[in-house]
């Protein structure tokens, strides 16, 4: 748990100030966010709702959770009371559930676009046309409780460098297009969360403001 401590210093101490980290401690231990967090981080990120349901109660209350991973419509209700920030917001149901949700808690619960640039099919998120085609035509603005505040994107599983690069590229030029055409007055749309462990480096050179890091931190997962 020491090597926690050093690892996220490590991480914070190279990252320009503008830039957030959200520490992955899915399928990490309590004991290993308690580390982090003794080193003075506050920002974690989960990917199972359940996972993060057990975690929640016997963890600090000053913890901000994201929730990075895909998320069903129907699990959106247990984690509404208190999640900061939902990461991979990736249909209209699922926007229109945490509206709903947030409503009922009286929370307004910001989410990013889940945003598809990776070659792999497996990915999740909206491609660039159906983002276009879904801030045009769905009433999201009426949606007081959903706040949409930018966009996320995971780039391609590769080692491929200039791969990336260009995926978080066309990432960055999408986020810029979107901000233009339908948030230029909305100063609370303001977040690129791209970049892992192994390419967050590239990602913070094509403006990335909020990377999510896991295994750097915590080391490999046990699944
Ligand atoms: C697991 C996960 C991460 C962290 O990945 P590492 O390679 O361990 O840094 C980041 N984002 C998402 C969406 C994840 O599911």
């Amino acid at each position: 748990m020491e090597a926690i401590k050093e690892n996220i210093q490590a991480v914070l101490a190279d990252l320009p100030q503008h830039v957030r980290l959200v520490a992955v401690s899915k399928f990490h231990p309590k004991e290993a966010i308690e580390a982090a967090y003794s080193a003075g981080h506050r920002i974690f990120g989960e990917s199972r709702v359940q996972e993060l349901q057990e975690k929640k109660p016997i963890l600090p209350d000053d913890i901000e959770w994201h929730f990075i991973g895909h998320l069903q419509p129907n699990k959106v209700k247990y984690i509404a009371p208190y999640v900061s920030l939902i990461h991979a917001m990736d249909s209209e149901k699922l926007l229109r559930e945490i509206d709903k949700q947030g409503k009922k808690v009286g929370r307004r619960i910001p989410c990013l676009l889940q945003v598809h640039v990776a070659k792999e099919e497996t990915k999740f998120g909206f491609l660039p046309d159906e983002l276009k085609h879904i801030l045009s035509s769905c009433d999201w603005k009426s949606l007081s409780y959903a706040k949409i505040s930018g966009m996320m994107c995971m780039a391609t599983f590769t080692d491929d460098e200039e791969q990336i690069r260009q995926e978080f590229k066309t990432a960055n030029s999408l986020f810029e297009e979107i901000k233009k055409a339908y948030f230029a007055e909305d100063a609370d749309f303001c977040i690129k969360s791209w970049g892992m462990s192994d390419d967050y480096h590239i990602a913070i050179e094509e403006g990335s403001n909020m990377i999510r890091v896991g295994t750097r931190i915590f080391g490999a997962r046990q699944y």
